[in-house]
């Protein structure tokens, strides 16, 4: 990717939860991003909701390297430990998965896990510098938690490792509620554990669980058991990030427990502060509430396709609000979304892309404004106002064209392959218009041929032929209509 700025330049501006700040974004190594985001738990396909994160982080990855930095990003797939519940009770979400399709919990963790990047690519989304699913790492788990033990932040109690929260001087980072309408909030519908010492305890490590047809297990130190949820982010940040993280990512549920836990493990592991800056992203709801995977209608990447939207076109919605904001989902918001993509694509379409050399000066200095605007807490929709400033640049179309496709490196909105489809069906429209009859079909030179001949018999009087000809591509599977000035086709 060109580098055209780079920190010194632009100083980033980012909403820190721990601090509950915006602040200027600093990493431990000068010029290098060690990024961590929580990954999909892979037992059903991810909601456009869970998208959203991604879409969001993704951003958030590229206009660092945009800005000159090195990014090493770190992504988990959970595929074990994570229960129905935060509270450490419930199904595990894979065996659930796996009972559902009647298949293996790997069988289903591979199969989601396939899926998730399939719908990653149609969003642009890139696929982070290390992947790593919790199954393959158990002996680092093992080696935190036994690490944990020594340190006395851990207990075994009824057969399970717990955190001790009691040994932390503060346990709550990101939330600065009253304790006890937190821990109700966690526990609304949730039976209590016995083993915990203390309420906000978590299970490191599950041997003796109620789950006994959990399929999954591995031997450790305290018997034939399972990792928790938390500890996996943990371990596989400390494994490829090292132990100062400079950047860690995760939707707004994520906050708590998840990341408390995470910075509660880690910090008491390592003996020092772990990561700096907590990103999360606000929940995509619809109108009725919050989005759900086993509630209502099951909005996907997949059924967008199959209602006709092009995926880009629900990046370009996620990318128009802020990332600390809900989004509101509905049809007319997206279909809203669709037409200004369109618009603006059909904008950048109609530019001259060789009518002269591009204006370094000119292109600098929008391009500097984008950094600056869209460095200021990860302002997208200001990114996305910037696709019009240029579009009304005084400057040459090559310039236009040349700054769009710079911003594209950060919005990934493929703005130029698609302008360029759009220009390519013009031409071919063109080029089938003869003597003012203007044939409008799929581009396919040998089909257009056919549909002049049978306008040339009609004008001949000629009907049989004309007749013949319909017949002829109607056998092709192609439907014919007149329009004024001419005739479109297509394949049906
Ligand atoms: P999960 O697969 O449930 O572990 O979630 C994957 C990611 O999606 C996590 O970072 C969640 O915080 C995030 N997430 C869950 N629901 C939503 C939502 N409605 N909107 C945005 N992000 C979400
Ligand atoms: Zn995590």
């Amino acid at each position: 990717m060109e580098k055209t700025y780079n920190m010194e330049d632009t100083k980033m501006l980012l909403y820190n939860s721990a601090t509950h700040k915006k602040e200027e974004f600093t990493t431990h190594t000068p010029g290098r991003v060690e990024m961590y985001t929580c990954g999909p738990t892979v037992y059903h396909f991810a909601h456009i909701g869970n998208l959203r994160s991604y879409i969001m982080e993704d951003v958030l990855e590229k206009f660092l390297r945009y800005d000159g930095y090195d990014v090493n990003r770190v992504m988990n797939i959970t595929d074990v430990g994570h229960l129905s519940s935060d509270a450490d009770t419930g199904e595990d979400k894979m065996l659930k998965g796996a009972k559902r399709e009647h298949k293996t919990v790997m069988e289903i963790a591979q199969y989601y896990t396939d899926a998730f990047f399939d719908d990653c690519r149609k969003l642009n989304i890139k696929t982070p510098d290390v992947v790593q699913p919790a199954t393959g790492l158990i002996d680092e788990f093992i080696t935190l938690v036994s690490g944990l033990l020594d340190k006395g932040y851990a207990y075994v109690a009824g057969g399970n490792v717990y955190f001790d929260t009691s040994k932390l001087k503060q346990y709550y980072i990101f939330n600065a509620h009253d304790e006890e309408d937190l821990a109700v909030g966690v526990r609304e519908g949730v039976e209590e554990d016995a083993n915990k010492r203390n309420k906000n305890d978590f299970v490191l490590w599950f041997t003796k669980s109620k789950f006994e047809d959990q399929a999954l297990k591995w031997d450790s130190p305290w018997g034939v058991g399972y990792p928790g949820w938390h500890i996996e982010c943990s371990g596989i940040s400390l494994k490829y990030n090292g132990e100062y993280l400079d950047l860690h990512c995760g939707g707004v549920d994520n906050a708590f427990p998840h990341h408390t836990n995470e910075i509660a493990q880690s910090e008491s592991y390592i003996g020092h502060p772990w990561c700096k800056h907590w990103f999360h992203v606000h929940h995509l709801n619809t109108n009725s509430g919050k989005m759900s995977k086993s509630k209502g209608e099951f909005l996907t990447v997949s059924l967008l396709e199959e209602k006709g939207y092009d995926p880009i076109v629900y990046r370009f919605f996620c990318l128009q609000s802020h990332y600390r904001k809900g989004l509101v989902f509905s049809w007319e918001n997206l279909d809203n979304a669709a037409a200004a993509f369109q618009k603006l694509i059909a904008k950048i379409a109609a530019l001259e892309p060789a009518d002269g050399p591009v204006d370094e000066a000119v292109s600098a200095e929008y391009r500097e404004k984008f950094c600056t605007q869209v460095g200021n807490d990860l302002n997208t929709a200001l990114g996305i106002t910037a696709l019009y400033d240029v579009l009304k640049a005084k400057t040459n179309g090559a310039t236009r064209l040349a700054v769009l496709d710079s911003f594209d490196q950060v919005l990934s909105l493929s703005l130029l392959d698609k302008a360029a489809t759009v220009r390519e069906e013009q031409k071919k429209q063109k080029a089938s218009s003869q003597g003012g009859y203007t044939i409008t079909g799929e581009g396919d030179p040998a089909v257009d041929a056919l549909v002049l001949q049978r306008y040339e018999a009609k004008k001949a009087k000629n009907f049989a032929e004309a007749d013949r000809i319909r017949d002829e591509l109607k056998q092709q599977g192609i439907e014919i209509t007149d329009v004024p000035g001419g005739a479109s086709w297509k394949r049906v």
